[in-house]
């Protein structure tokens, strides 16, 4: 399917490795110029020059930790004046208990995964409302839908992205500029391979069986992959899903059992 987005211009964050880079592949192989961004240079250019081989597009990597304002200056100014498509990602909060977290434990995850999205939209959406078209797709987590225990810090950070989203993606509706999150169940990514190996320690199993108990609670049996979810994100910024606003659409393989 011809995406219709060929020639536009997007910024895809935290996209050396995981779900952003599975997105940024999709929207290069729909024919989209990028600005990717991570903290570790060494991995952040080594994706880009693959993905601009690999799809004949231009792929800038910008070096810049995306939680700081200061990121967030040299990643908007690499792109220029007008994105047409943005897809926010950060590293989730670590989970723990309730109890633990402090003031600060909630700012810096407040922070990273729902003021970073948040400050990147207003940023982007007035030009992209100006043109008369946008894209904006934020990676978020199951957790919206389906709070994870252990991620109170996660579950409460996306929360207020989601609800800023469901508001404002209705209000930038009318100029042709779409708002919607996916919401990731387990995917492959290194964050899975760390979990896999954290249960085989504290369970005395191997990371094999580790992996496999994991599966077994998916239906579909494995875990997503990052070409899966990319393809899902490049939908959502094409030409086709204009119709699609204020979305929470979760990709998790069926794990949770949720209707609606
Ligand atoms: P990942 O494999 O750990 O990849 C993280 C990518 O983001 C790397 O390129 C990393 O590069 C970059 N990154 C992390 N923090 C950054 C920051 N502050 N600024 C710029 N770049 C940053 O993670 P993932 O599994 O793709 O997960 C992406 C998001 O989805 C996370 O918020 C995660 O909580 C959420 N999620 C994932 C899953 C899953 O199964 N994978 C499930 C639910 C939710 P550097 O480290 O070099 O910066």
């Amino acid at each position: 399917m011809d995406l219709g987005i060929r020639g536009k211009r997007g910024i895809v964050c935290a996209a050396s490795k995981g779900l952003g880079r599975g997105c940024a592949e999709a929207l290069a192989e729909a024919g989209v110029d990028l600005v990717i961004c991570a903290r570790g240079r060494e991995a952040l250019e080594a994706t880009a020059a693959e993905i601009a081989a690999t799809h004949g597009v231009k792929v800038t990597p910008v070096v810049a930790d995306i939680t700081t304002e200061e990121g967030r200056a040299d990643v908007l100014a690499a792109a220029g004046g007008t994105v047409d498509i943005l897809v926010t990602n950060a590293g989730g909060p670590p989970p723990g208990l309730w109890s633990d977290w402090s003031r600060e434990d909630f700012i810096r995850a407040l922070d990273a995964n729902m003021l970073t999205p948040i400050a990147l939209m207003q940023a982007t959406l007035p030009a992209m409302m100006a043109q008369g078209w946008g894209r904006v797709v934020n990676i978020t987590s199951v957790s919206v839908r389906a709070p994870v225990g252990v991620l109170g810090l996660s579950n409460s950070a996306r929360a207020g992205l989601t609800g800023f989203v469901a508001g404002t993606a209705r209000q930038v509706a009318p100029k042709g500029v779409t708002i919607n999150n996916l919401l990731p169940g387990m995917h492959a990514t290194d964050r899975a391979t760390a979990l896999d190996q954290g249960a085989a320690r504290a369970q005395n199993i191997s990371e094999e069986d580790a992996r496999a108990a994991r599966w077994a609670s998916i239906p579909v049996g494995r875990y997503g992959t990052r070409q899966e979810f990319g393809a899902a994100c490049a939908f959502l910024c094409s030409q086709h899903a204009g119709f699609m606003v204020g979305q929470n659409i979760l990709l998790d393989g069926g794990a949770s059992n949720i209707t609606i």
